[in-house]
């Protein structure tokens, strides 16, 4: 469903020109849920801004549910930012509208995909109760802890059934209960609706519960760490984590 290949991204300054991707190569099957990991700089950020529309590529290849990046106009662009792929920034001020409550937020995509009123209201209600938000989803952002909040930024997200979610460190200003609440949502949504997710974290406990973690490495994969859980024959569960370099 993600398909990149060779993929390059140069951003020209003034003076000085940085390779923030060279040569990246990556495939993602629809319903995977997959971490991302990698140091600071390594081009992790500007891996997701290219599949999420927002920046394009210099070079290479990259394709997402059957939309070609490169070759794309601007204003398929700015459909498939609307339709194709939902995303979750780490600040959740950059994901929520301060003046709407949880449930105004969710709705709000959907208004603006011009779907009817009662719609609308279905939609966000289902959302809601996925991710567990009915105590909450009346209130507006301020007064939401930062767990709750990102749990919404994911409804925000998700409102539009988008086909890839796309997120940027979403715990990354979480304490370690929070985190685990958002990073269960994430799973659900993984499971339940089948949406692919890439998450993008620092989080080792993030990356140590899925079942594929790619390590970014000065714009390229470095490493891929594949996860499995097996039942013995005692009815114990076996972790087994196998690793492949993909560069050295
Ligand atoms: P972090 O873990 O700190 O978030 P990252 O892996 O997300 O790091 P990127 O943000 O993708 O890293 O940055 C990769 C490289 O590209 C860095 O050298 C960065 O300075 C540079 N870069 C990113 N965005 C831009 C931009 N808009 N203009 C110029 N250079 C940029
Ligand atoms: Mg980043």
């Amino acid at each position: 469903q993600i398909e990149c290949a060779d993929l390059v991204k140069i951003f020209s300054t003034d003076e000085v020109e940085v390779q923030a991707l060279q040569g990246l190569t990556l495939e993602v099957d629809q319903g995977e849920l997959i971490a991302i990991v990698g140091a600071s700089g390594s081009g992790k950020s500007t891996l997701l801004a290219i599949l999420t529309g927002l920046e394009v590529p210099t070079a290479g290849r990259a394709i997402v549910a059957g939309h070609d990046l490169l070759t794309m106009t601007s204003a398929q662009r700015t459909q498939y930012r609307r339709h194709t792929v939902g995303f979750v920034w780490q600040q959740t001020s950059r994901n929520l509208l301060p003046y709407y409550t949880a449930r105004q937020n969710i709705a709000m995509p959907l208004a603006i995909a011009g779907m009817p009123r009662a719609q609308r209201a279905n939609r966000t209600e289902q959302l809601v109760e996925l991710l567990g938000m009915g105590e909450f989803a009346g209130r507006r952002p301020a007064q939401l802890s930062g767990g709750q909040q990102q749990r919404v930024s994911i409804a925000v997200a998700l409102a539009n059934e988008p086909e890839v979610l796309f997120a940027d460190e979403p715990t990354g200003e979480l304490d370690d209960i929070n985190s685990q609440l958002v990073l269960d949502a994430l799973a659900a949504v993984n499971r339940e609706l089948g949406v692919t997710i890439l998450i993008v974290t620092h989080d080792e406990d993030v990356s140590a519960k899925v079942r594929r973690t790619v390590q970014i490495r000065d714009g390229r994969l470095s490493t891929e760490v594949h996860r499995s859980t097996e039942t013995d024959e005692f009815g114990e569960q076996q972790h087994r984590s196998q690793e492949f370099v993909v560069l050295d």
